[in-house]
């Protein structure tokens, strides 16, 4: 797999062009640059054979690392358009996008220029959650958890050693349970900007330029999406999870895949959890249905993933020039050791392992689901 946006960009956009049906390209640019100087973008691609009132919306890099697997499968899906051993239903089109938070993929960081986790950030009523979150009882709860372990979660310098955290994170689970910790470190906090799994305060122009775009391709007399956003690195090593936040999805996903591998977790439901599934769904502009889920594919236990992303954070905070330097507020940064540092290597190893063996099943993993999806969104009434 390859482990650079732009590689991973030029294979998919070269795939693209190879594809024996309609295939409309197009994108938006951030206004950050990588690395080279180059300005980020994603990119959307809408294939189809006739005109079909039923999509399959496949996104990708959501989280800025987990870009790495989530393209390699949407140019896996390519490849077998392309080599004619998957077919297009007539009735069916699909729509992908790719790169939903450059910036992260390039600077191999999961959140964004601003180090929100977009995956918390779609939100349309800002000052109505936020007045309301005050006086919520389980926000409240899972704030003061956070900061509890805020000297494990956001330590202000490097640590030598992951065994005394590894130790004291194993008492959080125990002092305030497996469901509260782990919702603790995963709500999207939105009191401190600087530290880990931070939602934001207001919605960043990723997620409305993505709003705008999906507007613009998915026809309002559409009969019915399916969204599946790719993600990996929570759950069982190399084995799939389907997130879904709102009963009808849950429904719609269980019929597809059986309801063993769903996972309605009623922490994230609705508008309030930010997710980008529910964020579109919620802010859908066709009269027909709306199912979305994330695809998970394991990676890690979670305590490794966890201190992989503090870590790196650390590090990133220590460099948050980097951000003014992509802003193109500031000419110079030493881009090779900032990224070539091994909290990064641990990082993207974390979120796109290099074992073979992982890849290989992942990829067959991802494209079953794909294509159950798309035979489902054909035949159903
Ligand atoms: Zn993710």
């Amino acid at each position: 797999m390859n482990r650079s946006l732009q590689k991973c960009r030029d294979f998919f956009l070269n795939l693209s062009s190879r594809v024996p049906h309609r295939v409309q390209k197009s994108n938006y640019e951030l206004p950050y640059i990588d690395f080279t100087g180059r300005p980020l973008s994603t990119d959307f691609l809408k294939i189809h054979k006739g005109s079909p009132k039923r999509w399959l919306l496949l996104t990708s890099g959501t989280h800025g690392v987990e870009l790495f697997y989530g393209s390699a499968l949407q140019s896996h899906v390519l490849k077998k358009i392309i080599d004619g051993s998957f077919q297009i239903p007539d009735n069916v089109g699909i729509i992908m996008g790719h790169a939903i938070n450059p910036w992260g993929a390039a600077w191999l960081r999961r959140v964004n220029v601003n180090n929100i986790d977009l995956n918390r950030n779609f939100i349309t009523d800002f000052p109505e959650l936020l007045e309301r979150q005050k006086t919520d009882p389980r926000y409240k709860e899972a704030k003061s958890i956070y900061l509890d372990t805020d000297e494990i979660i956001n330590p202000g310098s490097p640590r030598f050693s992951n065994l005394y955290d590894g130790a004291k994170i194993a008492y959080y689970f125990w002092k305030y349970g497996r469901e509260k910790f782990t919702y603790a470190m995963m709500f999207g906090q939105r009191f401190k900007s600087r530290g880990v799994q931070y939602g934001g305060k207001s919605m960043e122009i990723e997620l409305k330029l993505l709003q705008e775009k999906i507007y613009e391709l998915i026809p309002t007399d559409s009969e019915a999406v399916i969204h599946i956003d790719i993600h990996t690195g929570l759950g069982d090593p190399g084995q799939e999870t389907f997130i879904v936040t709102d009963e009808e999805s849950k429904t719609t996903t269980a019929s597809i895949f059986g309801e063993k591998r769903v996972d309605f977790n009623s922490l994230f439901s609705g508008k309030d959890g930010g997710l980008i599934i529910s964020g579109l769904k919620e802010t859908k502009r066709i009269d027909g249905k709306w199912a979305a889920f994330a695809l998970e594919i394991g990676t890690a236990p979670i305590n490794k993933t966890f201190l992989s992303i503090r870590d790196e954070a650390v590090w990133h905070n220590a460099n948050s020039i980097v951000e003014n330097f992509s802003k193109k507020e500031l000419s110079a940064f030493n881009s090779e050791s900032y990224l070539n540092h091994k909290t990064k290597q641990v990082l993207v190893e974390m979120f796109c392992p290099s074992s073979e063996e992982w890849q290989k099943s992942s990829l067959n993993i991802g494209y079953d689901t794909v294509n159950h999806t798309i035979k489902y969104l054909s035949a159903s009434k």
